[in-house]
């Protein structure tokens, strides 16, 4: 298939290119899409064929389900049923914006969507361009991130390309992402609301809201007992191609402990690379060593990982040492996609 790339700016909305993409959408085609998370893979959330495609354009198991993407807080009452007034307080609050609500469902939207669930994740996205193409689409988008399964989230036109160039009718090729982690999924169908994955929206700023609210212990890998409750959290993600390896512990043990597997690394003749934060960026002996940003600077380390991550593929860095990051605010989104990413393997020192 060849598909269509169009340069697209957020501040100077080209009203042309995405009626045709809306066209796309409504007749059954998929359009990759820029959003203030990730890039998007959207196809119309309301057609069982659209979905089916969006799971074979990104190798993905088809019980993964999809977010559904709307463009105005009214459009919820057709995608949910007994809708909690916990919903409603979020949706004033957090939308347009990186949060996800899982619903019960109405019979509207097909199960191929949410991959057999009778529960449907919903979100707002505020960047001018997702808003206005779901508009011209019709109201409903359902859009995972646009890379192949597996793969960091692409945070900039350039990856979506790689990963779905050939394979879906258009590719609208916007500005990076600010926020650069997929939204935060609150599940709000149990009697205490949940956080299923973690993202920009922190579970603080929600209890601000909310009061209680519980976190999926999965989310930061501690548990494993029970299957996480958002299925995609099963599967291997963000990856790099190369081996990740997290070290954590007091900064200098972590210094010294990162330079020793990177010496022994790289006497093996191994493509090398690190992971770190700027104040320690010049501690470190490797092939490639990138920061993240200033500890302090949350936001900036959000928005690096998944680009950075990419950054080792195209270098073909082979083995990856990271230093762990705070868990606290964004911190937990970032440890939790990062552990994902290193398929959990952790050296505490
Ligand atoms: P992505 O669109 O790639 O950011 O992934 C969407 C993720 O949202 C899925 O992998 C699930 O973890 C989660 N999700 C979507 N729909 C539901 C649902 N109905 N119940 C629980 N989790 C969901
Ligand atoms: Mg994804």
């Amino acid at each position: 298939m060849e598909t269509k790339i169009v340069e697209i700016k957020k501040d100077n909305l080209n009203k042309e290119v995405l009626n045709e993409a809306g066209r796309i959408l409504r007749s059954g085609g998929l359009v990759a899409f820029p959003t203030e998370t990730v890039y998007g893979l959207g196809g119309d959330a309301l057609n069982p064929e659209s979905a089916r495609k969006i799971y074979e354009a990104k190798g993905r198991p088809s019980d993964n389900p999809l977010i559904v993407h709307i463009c105005e807080t009214q459009a919820l009452e057709a995608l949910a049923e007994d809708i909690p007034e916990p919903a409603r307080l979020l949706a004033e609050r957090f939308w347009p914006g990186p949060l996800t609500m899982i619903l019960k469902k109405t019979r509207r939207v097909p199960e191929e969507t949410t991959g057999g669930l009778d529960t449907v994740a919903v979100r707002m996205p505020s960047d001018p361009i997702a808003l206005e193409l779901i508009r011209q689409a019709g109201g409903f988008v359902a859009a995972p991130s646009a890379n192949r399964s597996g793969r960091p989230s692409p945070t900039c036109a350039k990856y979506v390309i790689e990963d779905m160039n050939g394979r879906i009718e258009m590719i609208l090729a916007g500005e990076d992402s600010t926020i650069g982690l997929e939204s935060t999924i609150i599940d709000l169908t149990s009697s205490v609301p949940m956080i299923l994955r973690p993202g920009f929206i922190t579970g603080e700023m929600l209890e601000n809201l909310l009061g209680r609210v519980e976190t999926d212990p999965n989310v930061l890998g501690k548990e494993g007992k029970e299957p996480p409750k958002a299925p995609g959290m099963r599967y291997r993600h963000y990856a790099p191609r190369g081996e990740l390896i997290i070290v954590q512990g007091s900064p200098q043990k972590v210094i010294g402990q990162i330079n020793e597997l990177a010496a022994e690394s790289l006497s093996q003749g191994k493509k090398t690379g690190i992971i770190c934060a700027e104040e320690t960026l010049s501690a470190y002996r490797a092939d490639s060593i990138k920061s993240l940003g200033r500890r302090q600077e949350e936001e900036t380390i959000a928005r690096q990982l998944f680009r950075i991550l990419r950054e080792f593929d195209e270098e073909g860095t082979e083995v990856i040492f990271s230093e762990g990051f705070s868990e606290a605010g964004i911190g937990q989104a970032i440890m939790n996609r990062l552990l994902k990413a290193a398929g959990h393997r952790v050296i505490q020192v």
